[in-house]
Parts: structure tokens; C-alpha cells; sequence
């Protein structure tokens, strides 16, 4: 059996027709911000999907998963999505119903990853867990006994806005001091920044968390010392996400988890000093065992597996 893997971004649309057995068979792509309104955009989003059938000789599909900002488990909507270049409430599984009649699901990015995890990753044995997903933004995803929590709104998950520091730094949210204000890709630039002006070095013109994780690795005392903190901060926010949900692991993806040891073993060290005893060495830090190219996809496909 086949299905549909959606990933919407603000600049591009990812689509992915998807095995069962978690193999991407074909992929096609359009531009998310050339479009302001939604059928034109639906229209061509179907159009790409029906080639992607022909082309591959592929008559039925299970059905067709969305991963999207704000994209609503409930409703098939997307609320709002700031990052999108069309406006409002968009009822995608109602649009997409006047193509084709298989069931369409939609949750964010975050939810969609942790639900690949799940069905195609290194969660597959797992029922209780949590993934960080660290980038541009900090996401979250809840699965417990079984099941991705939505919550009454369908947006529950959004560790990266736990607050860490009160009056901290601006969030994109309009609060102050988010997680991910801390731990997104920029946060950790910013930390960086922070600490070269503490030792009194120049801030270079175009860092980013992957140079940065390099010049770790390769030794440096300023950027070994971000990490740390980053780590302490991060470690912070995942044993306390330990205490509502008692998860077998937290996973980790992202392009910042792939500074590797300058990152994990602080992170594991902050971890285990912040855990509430009783949850001891009941939790495992894994990483996503999904190709960063193909989480998205994954992810989104995999929702569909999903009963509402
Ligand atoms: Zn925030």
C-alpha cells in the first residue's frame, strides 16, 4: 500500500509518495509562497500527486498526511500560519475532498516528525516518548501510551515555548525567554556572540550552529563552552518534560543535534542532575533514526496511520 506525504513550508511544498514499509518512491516540490489563495494552490498540490500515481503506476492510495505550522489533527485545517503566504483558516482535507475521497490528516511539523519516529523510525518498538526537533525553531512531540497527544486544540506539544528564562530573550511567540529563544539554531548563535563579547573577541560576520559546532569539535574553548551551556539549558527542559509524561526516551533531530559529543555529553550530564530522582534511568537520549531529508515526508505520511 501507498500513501502521501505532505511537507508545507513557507517557501516550499514538499510531496512524497511513500511505501508502506517507510521507502520514498518519487518526490515532487512546488512553491509554497507563489500562491495567496488556497484552491489554486490545492489544485496544483493535487495535480503533482496524480503524476506521481501515474508516473509510478500507483492507482490507490491509503491516504494523504500534512505536516504543516499550525496544521490542526481535528479540524484538517491550517490556522493561521504566520509563515504562509495565504492567510486564514484553510480547510485542506475539505479542498483536497473534492479530488480525491481518501482520508486526509493534518498535524505540525513537530507532532508529524515524532509520529514518523513512531511508524518508521527508531520508535517503532516505543509507546511513550517525546521528540525535540531543534532548528530555525524548537518543536515538540508527544506520544503517551501509544498515542501523539493533541490536546484539546489539537496543538498541544510546544515544549520549545516552555519559558526557561523569565524577561529573557524575544521569542517569536511575543514572550520573552522561550526555550527556543535558547536552543533553536539562532539561539545558539546568539550564545556564542555572548560569549565571545565576555572574552573579548570580535563577533564574525556569518556564523551559524554548524560552524560553531565545528570549531568544538576541532577544540575551541568558546564554542565547547556554548554548547555546554546549550546543553545545560536543553537538558533542563527535557528532564522537566520527564515529569508529566514518564517517557521510555527523548529523541533529538535537527541540524544542531549533529555537533554530536560537544552537545550530547553535557546534554546527558544536565539531564541526569535536573531528573526527579525517581525516573532514574528510565529515560534514554536517542537520536532520530529518520534521514533529515526524509523526516518530513516520513512524518507526514505516517499520520495517516493515525485513526481520528
Ligand atoms: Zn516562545
Amino acid at each position: 500500500m501507498y500513501s502521501i506525504g505532505i511537507d508545507i513550508g513557507g517557501t516550499n511544498t514538499d510531496m512524497g509518495l511513500v511505501r508502506n514499509d517507510g521507502t520514498i518512491i518519487a518526490r515532487s516540490t512546488i512553491p509554497t509562497n507563489a500562491y495567496t489563495e488556497l484552491q489554486p494552490y490545492i489544485h496544483d498540490i493535487m495535480d503533482c500527486i496524480a503524476k506521481l500515481m501515474k508516473d509510478n503506476n500507483v492507482e490507490k492510495i491509503e491516504g494523504i498526511g500534512i505536516g504543516a505550522p499550525n496544521g490542526n489533527f481535528y479540524t484538517g485545517c491550517v490556522d493561521n500560519a504566520p509563515n504562509l503566504t495565504i492567510k486564514g483558516v484553510l480547510n485542506f482535507e475539505q479542498e483536497m475532498h473534492k479530488y480525491m475521497d481518501v482520508p486526509v490528516v493534518l498535524s505540525n511539523d513537530a507532532n508529524a516528525a515524532a509520529y514518523g519516529e513512531m511508524v518508521y523510525g527508531g520508535a517503532k518498538d516505543l509507546d511513550n516518548f517525546i521528540m525535540f526537533t531543534l532548528g530555525t525553531g524548537v518543536g515538540s512531540g508527544i506520544v503517551l501510551d501509544g498515542k501523539l497527544v493533541h490536546g484539546s486544540t489539537g496543538g498541544a506539544g510546544e515544549l520549545g515555548h516552555c519559558i526557561l528564562v523569565p524577561n529573557g530573550r524575544q521569542c517569536s511567540c511575543g514572550r520573552k525567554g522561550c526555550l527556543e529563544t535558547y536552543t533553536s539554531a539562532r539561539g545558539i548563535v546568539q550564545t556564542y556572540c555572548e560569549q565571545l563579547r565576555e572574552n573579548g573577541k570580535p563577533i564574525p560576520e556569518n556564523i551559524d550552529s554548524k560552524a560553531i559546532g565545528d570549531l568544538a569539535n576541532q577544540g575551541d574553548p568558546i564554542a565547547l563552552k556554548t554548547w555546554e551551556i546549550v546543553a545545560n539549558q536543553l537538558g533542563l527542559a527535557m528532564a522537566n518534560s520527564v515529569t508529566f509524561s514518564a517517557p521510555q526516551a527523548i529523541f533529538l533531530m535537527g541540524g544542531p543535534t549533529k555537533v554530536g559529543d560537544p552537545l550530547l555529553k553535557p546534554l546527558q550530564k544536565a539531564f541526569d542532575k535536573y531528573l526527579l530522582n525517581i525516573f532514574a534511568g528510565s529515560c534514554q537520549i536517542r537520536m532520530s533514526q529518520l534521514k533529515a531529508n526524509e523526516v518530513a515526508i516520513l512524518g507526514a505520511a505516517a499520520l495517516i496511520k493515525m485513526k481520528k
